[in-house]
């Protein structure tokens, strides 16, 4: 049995948590009798539904194996991270079956992998072709929508495609996003150039969420008819938001969270699989990247063009408290109940009986992340270390 003492993120009160087995056995308050201002805070551990890998791993690579996807989801109990979505984008079809044939063995294989994969996420190939919507994504592989080619991938997954973003304009995807809701897969729209008719199309289809909202967009679109507001302004979509501090602006971050309300906020770093290297230039199939002192990842001989995202997703949850004056159980929740919730897991929370995947951390004066200390999945201490108060 494990007790951590900590101030809870939901109003800083002091409190002890008992863990026992996977769960939460009980909640007391800790009536301290010296101040509590030295004391970190607990709170449900991070959850992020795009990561495109770590360390120098791609999860999107066509040569990716089982020790490489172990590889690079260990890193992230440092950053609070107990669950998150590997994320293939846009490929070949044996580039797809390729990675999610590994990911599948991780999974077999190491059990702690299972439990942080909770699914993955399939971004693209059905998307648009256009410059702009379709970012990064290599044009040669975009391609209509294909129901039985999704089922052969989700077969080789051993069915943990649970998120599947795709743009509501491709031949066929008011068809495919039906058959998909249908199997119980989440559908993102995303990567669109799409008119307000078709993104109401996609909902009425099922749709749920908004991936990386105003990013992977054109840099010019019509001033009130454009694909932004119509999401924005449908209730039926959460909207994931890549609050690294340069993908989207911190006014834009602050808009973007008054209009959907925190509740369909969802948080994610969608970090490249350069997240986690030091600065300098990299190369992979997508090209010459590199990561600036600053931490931000540019397409190299520039410092403007992004290439991704080399910041994780305590880094975003520090930086939504600063762009949008949002709480400190708001910004967390952001990254942890919502997409927890979206997908259908369970939704950890300072409560009695809930999983116990939880993280203690500090919010430095200065600097841009959580400072993690310990992190915690299904009861099990993965990072850092117990201190006794
Ligand atoms: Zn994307």
């Amino acid at each position: 049995m494990v007790t951590l003492k900590a101030r809870s993120y939901e109003n800083g009160e002091p409190i002890k948590v008992t863990i026992a087995g996977n769960r939460i056995r009980s909640i007391e308050p800790a009536w301290p009798s010296e101040s509590v201002a030295d004391w970190p805070y607990i709170a449900p551990a991070l959850f992020d539904l795009q990561i495109n890998g770590h360390g120098g791993v791609w999860f999107s690579s066509d040569s990716l194996t089982r020790s490489d996807v172990l590889q690079a989801l260990e890193p992230h109990y440092r950053y609070g991270v107990t669950r998150l979505c590997p994320t293939l984008i846009t490929n070949s079809f044996e580039g797809l079956a390729a990675g999610f044939a590994a990911i599948r063995e991780a999974c077999e294989y190491k059990s702690t992998a299972d439990r942080m994969v909770c699914g993955c996420h399939l971004e693209g190939p059905y998307i648009s072709a256009e410059d702009g919507p379709r970012g990064a994504h290599p044009r040669e592989h975009v391609r209509p929508a294909d129901w039985s080619e999704f089922q052969k991938l989700q077969q080789i997954s051993g069915n943990r495609i649970k998120l599947v973003t795709i743009a509501p304009e491709v031949e066929g995807a008011l068809d495919f996003i039906r058959r998909a809701v249908a199997s119980g897969v989440v559908i993102a729209i995303g990567h669109t150039a799409a008119t307000p008719e078709q993104v109401r199309g996609a909902v009425e289809a099922g749709a749920r969420l908004s991936t990386h909202l105003g990013n992977g967009a054109h840099a010019m679109i019509h001033r009130h008819r454009n694909y932004i507001f119509e999401q924005l302004a449908e209730n039926r979509l959460t909207a994931s938001l890549i609050v690294d501090g340069h993908h989207l602006p911190p006014n834009l971050v602050h808009t973007f969270i008054k209009v959907k309300s925190p509740k369909r906020i969802i948080l994610t770093c969608d970090a490249a699989g350069w997240a986690g290297c030091p600065p300098g230039v990299y190369e992979s199939k997508l090209g010459r990247s590199e990561i600036l002192d600053n931490g931000k990842l540019v397409v190299a001989g520039q410092r403007e063009l992004l290439a991704g995202s080399a910041q994780e997703t305590d880094t975003c949850v520090a930086n939504v408290i600063d762009f949008a004056g949002v709480s400190l159980k708001d910004a967390i929740d952001m990254a942890s109940k919502n997409p927890a919730r979206l997908l259908g897991h369970e939704v950890v929370r300072l409560r009695r009986g809930s999983l116990a995947d939880l993280m203690l951390f500090r919010i430095p004066a200065e600097g841009k992340r959580l400072a993690i200390e310990t992190t915690i999945a299904s009861g099990e201490l993965m990072y850092g270390e117990v201190v006794v108060r």
